[in-house]
């Protein structure tokens, strides 16, 4: 789904009020937002966002199945759990409100199920009898611990001749036929290719090879509670509160939020801690003992929709950021496309809507 849809403009200010919703603006980062806000605003057009949403399918269809070859090599297959995600409603008129959204995924071909309180239960029991209504989407996956993840692949990577440099890319050593070098904080890497993967941090690298995309950054916070004597067999997922909590091998987390608050405003842990005060009220019993806290910054683009790009100046030159709240789930498919770009093969798949230089 992309973030903006119709009538987020009329349902924004309610949420910004209050400092411990879903959504809030640091106002002191407002006005250097605001050109994204009007173009985030201008994606939330009808028309738009059916255009943002095809591309959106067309990006995660088969992005589950990417990562298997990937989890396979890296010995890491029993990470990837199939077990679907429950979507919960804590008021019939929520339900209402979510009509166009679960009209706009069945156009899209999104498999769901709608489910009655005694379905929910039996689907899963661990939640408190409190939900109206729920939805039920079977084709989503999740993994049961994605820092380990990230370090099996990384692994993997190494072992097939792979190497992990730690360093800061500064900037490019630009020659007649692209960038020849990225320059580092410990030197000049020559290079024959580069790829600006640098998630929200990739404005400036990008300036420098001659494109400005309107990226920016939705701040998000979690909870992890590593003892919650509690665990959903599932994924559990809120569109109101906009928060999901994900049964992993280490506890269960309770991730989300939107924070529009730039990458140097230091973190707002109320974010975090409310998270608590609503799973607890979802699931009985559940104990946030030992509990670690954590604020990422998704990179995001204001049509919801990645760069996955060729450069328009630089032939060897590619980007691959902006996924905002699909990152991890794309990334497998994205690293595909990319590979397809930079060995100069056609993806199976129209680049058009991901290019760096649609605005
Ligand atoms: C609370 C929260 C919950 C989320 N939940 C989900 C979820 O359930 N599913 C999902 O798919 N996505 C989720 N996301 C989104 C996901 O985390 C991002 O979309 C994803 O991390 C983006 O991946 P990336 O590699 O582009 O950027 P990042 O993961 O941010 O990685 C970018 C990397 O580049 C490095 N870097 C930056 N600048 C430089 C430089 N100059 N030189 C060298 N390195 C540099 C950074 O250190 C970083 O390691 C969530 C995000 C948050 C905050």
């Amino acid at each position: 789904m992309p973030v903006a849809t119709p009538g987020i403009l009329w349902k924004a200010p309610g949420m910004l009020l209050d400092p411990s919703g879903p959504l809030r603006v640091r106002w002191g980062y407002l006005p250097r937002i605001a050109p994204w806000l009007l173009r985030f605003i201008s994606a939330s057009r009808a028309r738009r966002v059916e255009e943002i949403s095809i591309a959106l399918a067309a990006l995660h269809d088969g992005s589950v199945e990417a990562f298997e070859p990937l989890l396979e090599m890296a010995g890491a297959g029993d990470m990837l759990r199939r077990t679907g995600w429950v979507c919960v409603y804590e008021s019939e008129a929520g339900f209402q409100g979510a009509a166009p959204m679960l009209e706009l995924q069945r156009r899209r071909g999104v498999r769901f199920e709608v489910l009655a309180p005694e379905e929910l239960r039996q689907l899963e029991p661990a939640l408190a009898p409190i939900f109206p209504r729920a939805v039920f989407y079977p084709q989503v996956a999740h993994v049961v611990d994605n820092f380990r993840l990230i370090q099996v692949l990384a692994e993997a990577f190494q072992q097939r001749g792979g190497r992990l440099l730690r360093e800061e890319a500064r900037g490019f050593d630009l020659g007649a036929a692209g960038p020849r070098a990225v320059l580092t904080d410990h030197g000049r890497r020559p290079c024959e290719s580069v790829v600006v993967a640098a998630g929200a941090w990739s404005k400036p690298l990008s300036a420098q090879l001659g494109s400005r995309p309107p990226l920016d950054t939705e701040r998000g916070y979690h909870l992890h509670l590593p003892a919650p004597g509690v665990l959903p067999r599932l994924p559990v997922y809120s569109s109101e509160r906009a928060f999901v909590c994900t049964p992993l091998e280490t506890g269960l987390r309770l991730a989300g939020t939107v924070e529009l608050g730039g990458l140097n405003a230091p973190p707002d842990w109320r974010r975090a801690e409310v998270l608590a005060r609503h799973a607890r009220r979802w699931l009985p019993g559940l104990e946030a003992g030992g509990a670690t806290r954590w604020m990422g910054f998704r990179p995001s683009m204001p049509d919801s929709l990645p760069v996955i790009s060729a450069s328009p100046r630089h032939a060897n030159a590619f980007f691959a950021f902006g996924h905002g709240h699909c990152g991890l789930g794309l990334g497998a498919k994205t690293g595909r496309l990319v590979a397809d770009l930079v060995a100069g093969r056609a993806p199976r798949l129209d680049m058009a809507p991901y290019r760096i230089d649609r605005f």
